[in-house]
């Protein structure tokens, strides 16, 4: 494959993955795909003993800080307005209900990848011994009655300490939106099951989605080099029995597709007035902002699932 016309990093800031979810190294090339922040092209390709697609020369675990443009911090300090809280505490009700069924109302969950903390902030107004996960530093927290830990995505993953609260093992945790944005989702996943973790929420994106073939590299939730691995169902399902878990809930729901595609399609093509128009699209904008936590009555845009630990 030539990259010759490409944006490229140096190349000590790429690595050569292999497949994410069975290991094996029989890359097929699906899509060239240009990162409509940096401009650099990533190459998606499908796993050919598995069928996993996923990038093949994602930036390394040290280099890819770079590509978030949104500083944890400034997400942390941003108070979105009561309309938005309200609907999206609607959202994450839904979204954990069939994690909450299942699991005892006494054990604590870990919201990893926690981001501005309002999911472990919504458990522990709900009741529920909850703790925050991110790779950001401490001093950016800001929910005092809910525990916060620094962790690193990168290396053997976390530690049975790392998901403690008070003392007692977290048996549940949330990923939501967080699994596509790993080096090595399996790994991460197994790192939870060796810690004690007995079930998981899981939200990714559906590359199963009936829009991605229509909107082929303008699909938004490419957003190549943040997103790393490309689930489906059954993607899903074998990433989840490498690391010891089964699927015991699986459905999808919509979010917006097309003003977050438009918004990466204009940014891709480029010049000024796209990105003019482009902020009104962007995904945190008023329009994808709005729809984002709002239930698509048709889509499949994500997969919303709960993985059981495989002896229970
Ligand atoms: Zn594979």
């Amino acid at each position: 494959m030539a990259h010759d016309s490409l944006v490229r990093p140096p190349a000590a800031d790429r690595l050569h993955a292999t497949c994410p979810v069975c290991d094996s190294d029989v890359p097929e090339l699906r899509l060239v795909l240009r990162d409509h922040q940096s401009d650099e092209t990533f190459a998606a390709v499908t796993c050919g003993t598995c069928g996993a697609v996923y990038l093949e020369d994602p930036p390394t675990p040290e280099a890819i800080g770079r590509y978030y443009d949104t500083p944890a911090g400034a997400q942390m300090h941003t108070k979105p307005g009561p309309l938005f809280t309200a609907m999206r505490d609607r959202r994450f009700a839904k979204d954990l209900e069939p994690l909450l069924t299942r699991l005892n109302p006494d054990a604590p969950i870990a919201d990893l990848g926690t981001g501005d903390g309002s999911v472990a902030e919504h458990l522990h107004r709900h009741g529920r011994a909850s703790l925050g996960l991110d790779v950001y530093d401490p001093s950016a927290w800001r929910h005092p009655d809910v525990p916060y830990r620094q962790i690193s995505f990168a290396g053997p993953g976390l530690s049975a300490e790392d998901l403690a609260v008070a003392g007692t093992q977290a048996r549940g945790a949330v990923m939501r939106h967080v699994l596509e944005h790993v080096h090595r989702p399996a790994d991460v996943l197994a790192s939870l099951r060796a810690g004690g973790v007995t079930h998981v929420l899981i939200i990714v994106p559906n590359i199963g989605s009936r829009l991605v073939g229509p909107l082929g590299s303008s699909w938004y939730y490419w957003d190549p080099p943040r997103h790393l691995t490309f689930f489906t169902a059954d993607t899903l399902r074998r990433c989840a029995a490498r690391a010891g878990f089964r699927v015991a809930a699986l459905d999808t729901y919509g979010l917006d597709e097309l003003a977050t595609s438009a918004h990466r399609a204009l940014l891709l093509r480029g010049g000024a007035r796209a990105h003019k128009i482009a902020r009104a699209l962007r995904p945190t904008g008023p329009i994808a902002g709005a729809a984002s936590v709002l239930q698509g009555p048709v889509g499949d845009t994500v997969l919303h699932a709960v993985l059981v630990a495989d002896d229970r």
